[in-house]
């Protein structure tokens, strides 16, 4: 019999469940999909592609010191299951658990019921599969998080060859698509390991505050995100090297508050996990009727960085730049595209996570929800631009790098975009805009429905944390 493991977003060799139970009989072979209308599905891009195989060659590399690699299977999970079933007789399929957008979610739901009991999944990270009860579940997350990590693979004693693509070759034949995206971060299991290294023993100084400067952030913050998503590092090796370090480390409370960020990866992917529908209604199911209107003339100023409004449009410029961006700016920007530009957040939503290099469905949208008033749980908030420029780049030098034209200015006109026909028309009226939806906001949350229905999101969705969940 040979073990087929097969790869999803849990790019890398230690804490690996589906690649060491895969290999424990040292028959295995390790295959990879390469889908391209996943690539090009609900807010997958490039950037991210690009990630993803930089951690794929590391890993590659790695496999090979154990008589193992990377086989890359062009196509989708349905092709895949023919593939198996034409070329394999004697298999065992091991696959961990990924929760993704829909084209993801419908492709792997199959693949599972086809095999059946010739296969299984294993939980990922701090995700809970089956226990969809909030009450339980920080503690249980706690329990994952101290358990056990998980070996390296064993060698592979398996020589047979199979007519699947090795990495390199079909990295050839796709690098083109990466020629563009020097700016964006680099994946894999070294890199993610110097991060954390570095953001544990020096960066992290005064990082509560500086993760909101988008200046300061950039090496403030600790840049693991893209490694979460494409797993070229675990949470758990994170959260335990954290907890031995922290006795010996300095500045604790910034470093607890990055440990609660943590908790919160898995309590958001939870979200989208427990009820998939997430990736295209609102949590408060009352608010889909809210914005109804599309303008995509705006829209499109908006993600390119043209709104009229310099620090804003910098935020953007950034990171369609760099594909990251720290998570007040996100939040800026997404609030500015709900309650300002007042557009549906299905529409902006997608265009936004094509941007971030470490788009997590879960996260993406659960955060996209929360900055658009619309999960019934959350008091809405609704960012002024002009207040986050003067708080976070207060002499306007962090804008004027990206705004060159700017330069002249001083900053409180920068700040309020008072600039005399100097820069491009601002694509809305920022207070008639936000009264605007402050009042239809706050309008649809006084009804008894509303309470009601806000109640149901909480019992499904809302954190328990503070009951539950030591964060320092
Ligand atoms: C509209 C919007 C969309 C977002 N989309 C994503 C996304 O697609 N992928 C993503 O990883 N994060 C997303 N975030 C959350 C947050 O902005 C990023 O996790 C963070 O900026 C990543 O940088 P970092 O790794 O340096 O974070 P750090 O501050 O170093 O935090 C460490 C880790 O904690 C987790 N984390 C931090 N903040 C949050 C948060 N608010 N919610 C959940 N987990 C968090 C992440 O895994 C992060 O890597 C979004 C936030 C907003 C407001």
């Amino acid at each position: 019999m040979i073990d087929i493991v097969v790869l999803n977003r849990n790019l890398r060799l230690h804490d690996n469940a589906a690649l060491y139970y895969g290999s424990l009989n040292s028959n295995y072979i390790v295959i990879h999909l390469y889908d391209e209308n996943y690539w090009e599905a609900n807010g997958r891009s490039a950037r991210q592609l690009k990630f993803s195989y930089d951690c794929l060659q590391e890993l590659d590399d790695n496999l090979k010191t154990i008589g193992s690699k990377i086989n890359i299977f062009e196509g989708s999970f349905d092709d895949l299951k023919k593939w198996i079933k034409t070329n394999l007789n004697d298999y065992f399929i091991h696959i961990n658990h990924c929760t993704d957008i829909d084209y993801f979610r419908k492709g792997f739901e199959k693949f599972k019921q086809d095999f059946g009991d010739r296969l299984k999944v294993y939980d990922d990270f701090g995700l809970q599969l089956t226990n969809f009860d909030r009450d339980t579940w920080s503690k249980n997350w706690n329990h994952i998080m101290h358990s056990n990590l998980i070996d390296a693979p064993k060698v592979n004693k398996n020589t047979a060859e199979t007519n699947l693509i090795n990495f390199n070759e079909h990295k050839n034949k796709i690098k083109s698509k990466f020629t563009y995206l020097e700016h964006i971060q680099i994946g894999g299991t070294s890199v993610a390991k110097e991060l954390l290294e570095s953001f544990l023993n020096e960066r992290c100084e005064n990082y509560r505050v500086k993760m909101s400067s988008p200046s300061l952030s950039e090496n403030s913050c600790s840049r693991l995100s893209p490694h979460f998503t494409y797993g070229s590092i675990s949470i758990r090796q994170v959260y335990q090297k954290l907890n031995d370090s922290l006795p010996k480390l300095e500045n604790k409370k910034d470093l607890y508050s990055f440990k609660k960020r943590l908790y919160w990866h898995c309590h958001f992917v939870q979200k989208l996990h427990t009820e998939p529908e997430l990736e295209f209604n609102s949590m408060h199911r009352m608010c889909d009727s809210l914005r109804t209107e599309h303008n995509k003339e705006i829209v499109e100023k908006w993600i390119k960085g043209e709104t009229g409004f310099p620090f804003l449009d910098a935020c953007m410029k950034f990171l369609n730049k760099h594909g990251w961006i720290n998570f007040r700016m996100r939040a800026m920007i997404m609030s500015f595209a709900s309650y300002n530009m007042w557009q549906p957040w299905q529409k902006t939503s997608p265009l936004l996570a094509e941007l971030f290099t470490d788009y997590e469905p879960g996260i993406h949208i659960s955060q996209v929800q929360m900055q658009s008033g619309v999960t019934g749980i959350n008091l809405p908030r609704i960012y002024s631009v002009p207040k986050q420029s003067m708080d976070q780049d207060p002499n306007s030098e962090w804008t004027k790098n990206i705004l060159p034209q700017l330069d002249n200015f001083e900053p409180k006109f920068i700040h309020n975009a008072e600039l005399n026909g100097a820069y491009i028309p601002q694509i809305v009226d920022l207070k008639t805009s936000a009264k605007f939806a402050r009042d239809k906001i706050w309008g649809i949350r006084k009804s008894k429905e509303f309470k009601e229905e806000a109640k149901r999101v909480y019992l499904k969705h809302g954190s328990r944390r503070k009951r539950n969940v030591k964060t320092n």
